[in-house]
């Protein structure tokens, strides 16, 4: 992200306050009509000007509709824009309430109040770079199978055959590209707060999170890891239980996924967004025109702010035939090997006997253990030496360790991926293919398997927009290059979620589109790089971490990290799962929380804990003092507060305690 250039904005609650106790209300007449407690249109331009919140009567104009667009004020007989005109206006009673369509009830300051703080430092680690290789692009009819009634089910939600799209408005307030997660919270929160809302999708609301990515694979997690529990007798024959017979039907598994995705796509069906929060929703692939439009199956949508939330694809690793065996496979071609991607992948309907991951981090790794669990023989490949190049290496070895014990195999010293080929054997339905390994110590390596998973990074989707027609910068690798305010270089045109942050996450592309709800609409000065981002990966342990990592806190200064093993919670030995630890960064001398890391059973939901203390300022010591209920794994985090705060009494403060219970005696 590039350096904050933006004007420093201005507050909205500011605005309306000055506004109002500034503007003259009072009872005025026109044609023999007496209309009470009014002011005038141009004399409230007057104000906003005189009062140097905006520097010209244009800007005024705009600020005056954002006020009247939010129920602030509305004009008499409700009949015009705010214009700098002799019109009168009077305010709403409660304003600040909007009723959606569907009668729920949405607050403007939901959506305005900032998402950020000012804190000294940002609390981001750096993170790995994505690759650049070009992106490819899928047929919608090709992408999901089989297409049974789930699948149906999912594409009448998310991109229903006989969708029509609306016919333009002549300006929109907001037109969003793409509609994964980004998109669609840009959009609802946008139209929300009365804002006229395109938003334009080429494939299925909803983007990667709810069809090939988070909800997907969690489907899938959770039948392996139930599987797993009774297969593996997980700590049950101790407590006295035998599962006999325990068998898997990984067709009903994928049966199962399909059905809950389908379940939970109406909250990002087309219908919804178009009916319930008054989007205007376009179906169809987007590029700009210029700064100011966009242009999508024909139609010209013209905007006062656009953002693009047209989120990353998979990337190919450069392997010798893979791209062609990848191409014949997603055409459907006879005898073509299966190369998976996560768009894929979740459209198998039979378990390949070996299956194969390119790609240590968190993708390759939650499907793999799955895979090795539901019984493929699976290899995971990487280059780095170690899984999970981010997290901390103690950390990453527990998970290898964990995995590698249920029988996944580890290739992660892979100096270069030779080539790929299709063997012309079968095993099952799955053609056989073979590929060519050379490791760092100079060994050439042959591996056979039936299907292989693709998770060696992501590319930003930037090629196919035209941004140079708005003056948007890019980089293949980076993706759009916004500000700290999540502007690009085009005034006006902001971006959110994968095609513009290293941090890709759905919660964050859902908390920048926040930001720039917030920053676009209502002259918000949030800044990204104060968002404090807490992650998972949702193996078994789970592996969670937010903040910074010991080594960023480093190059600051003097780090105090205290530990806590689940081994000594008592919770975590009653439920058999003492594997793991939370790990927490303070900088010396304050309690402070600066990073976190928990490895261990139900990570993800301990790490919302710091977190919170995190955004609230809440040090580590004071923790020590909250109650938590006994026995659960969070105390593990209340202990680590004891140790930290056991750790801060210096030789002199013992002395002194020492002194004071003497005279008790
Ligand atoms: C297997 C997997 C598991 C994951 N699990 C998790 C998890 O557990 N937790 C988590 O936080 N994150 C997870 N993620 C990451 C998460 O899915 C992404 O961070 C999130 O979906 C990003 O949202 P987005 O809106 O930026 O982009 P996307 O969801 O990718 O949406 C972008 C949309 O833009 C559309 N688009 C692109 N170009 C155009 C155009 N020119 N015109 C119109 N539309 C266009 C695309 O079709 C797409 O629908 C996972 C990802 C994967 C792949």
């Amino acid at each position: 992200m590039s350096s904050d250039s933006v004007d420093s904005g201005i507050e909205i609650d500011e605005i309306v306050s000055a506004f109002k106790t500034s503007v003259v209300v009072r009872d005025r007449k026109h044609m023999l009509k007496t209309y009470k407690k009014c002011f005038v249109g141009s004399e409230a331009v007057d104000v906003l000007v005189k009062k140097d919140i905006v520097s010209n009567r244009k800007d005024a104009v705009a600020v005056g509709q954002v006020m009247l667009a939010e129920g602030i004020f509305h004009h008499v007989l409700r009949e015009h824009q705010f214009e700098d005109a002799k019109l009168f206006y009077q305010f709403t009673e409660g304003h600040g309430e909007k009723v959606t369509k569907d009668g729920s009830k949405v607050s403007w300051s939901d959506f305005i109040r900032p998402v950020t703080k000012e804190t000294d430092d940002s609390l981001q680690p750096a993170m790995p770079a994505s690759a650049a290789t070009p992106e490819i692009d899928f047929n919608i009819s090709e992408q999901l199978a089989p297409l049974d009634e789930h699948n149906l089910r999912l594409l009448d939600s998310v991109h229903p055959s006989a969708w029509q799209d609306p016919k333009a408005k002549p300006k929109y307030h907001m037109v969003v590209i793409g509609a994964g997660t980004g998109g669609l919270v840009t959009a609802a929160g946008s139209a929300g707060v009365g804002a006229r809302v395109a938003m334009i999708e080429k494939n299925l609301l909803g983007g990667d999170c709810l069809n090939y990515g988070c909800v997907p694979s969690k489907a899938l997690i959770s039948a392996a890891k139930a599987y797993y529990a009774v297969t593996n007798q997980k700590g049950l024959t101790e407590m006295g239980i035998t599962v006999e017979g325990a068998t898997i039907d990984f067709g009903k598994v994928m049966e199962r996924l399909r059905r809950l995705r389908a379940d939970i796509a109406h909250n990002d069906s087309a219908e919804r967004f178009a009916s319930k929060l008054g989007v205007d929703v376009y179906l169809g692939h987007a590029k700009f025109l210029d700064k100011n439009t966009v242009e999508v199956n024909g139609q010209k949508l013209t905007f006062a702010r656009c953002t693009i939330a047209t989120g990353g694809s998979p990337r190919l690793p450069d392997v010798s035939g893979i791209k062609e065996l990848f191409e014949a496979y997603h055409k459907k071609e006879e005898g073509a090997p299966a190369i998976v991607t996560n768009e894929s992948i979740f459209n198998l309907t039979e378990l390949p006997p070996r299956f194969a991951a390119i790609g240590n981090g968190a993708i390759g790794l939650e499907i793999a253990q799955s895979m090795t669990r539901f019984g493929s023989e699976t290899t995971v490949f990487g280059r780095g030496g170690r899984i999970m190049g981010k997290e901390d290496a103690d950390i990453a070895k527990i998970l290898q360790d964990q995995m590698s014990s249920e029988g996944t195999n580890f290739e992660l010293g892979v100096e270069k991926y030779v080539s790929l080929k299709k063997t012309g054997r079968t095993n099952g339905s799955y053609p056989e293919m073979e590929m060519q390994v050379l490791l760092k110590g100079g060994e050439s390596k042959t591996f056979l398997f039936d299907a292989l998973l693709v998770a060696a990074g992501r590319t930003p989707n930037v090629g196919s927009l035209d941004l140079e027609k708005a003056a948007v910068k890019y980089d293949k690798k980076e993706g759009v290059i916004v500000n700290d305010r999540l502007e690009t270089s085009s005034k006006g045109i902001f971006a959110v979620g994968d095609c513009c942050t290293a941090y890709k996450f759905t919660h964050v592309a859902d908390f920048m589109a926040r930001i720039v709800i917030r920053n676009s609409l209502f002259f918000g000065k949030d800044k990204f790089s104060k968002l404090i981002i807490p992650w998972c990966t949702y193996t078994e342990p789970e592996v969670a971490h937010v903040g910074l990592y010991e080594q960023d806190i480093a190059k600051k200064g003097q780090v105090v990290t205290v530990q806590k093993d689940f081994a000594d919670n008592d919770r975590a030995i009653l439920e058999g799962e003492t594997e793991g630890f939370v790990r927490i960064h303070t900088l010396k001398g304050s309690d402070k929380i600066l990073g976190a890391s928990i490895v261990g059973a139900n990570a993800g939901n301990l790490i919302s804990e710091l977190t919170l203390a995190m955004n609230a300022d809440y040090g580590l010591g004071s923790i020590a003092s909250v109650i938590h209920p006994y026995p659960t794994q969070a105390e593990a985090i209340r202990a680590a507060g004891d140790l930290l705060n056991k750790n801060r009494l210096t030789p002199t403060v013992r002395a002194v305690l020492r002194q004071v219970l003497k005279f008790q005696n």
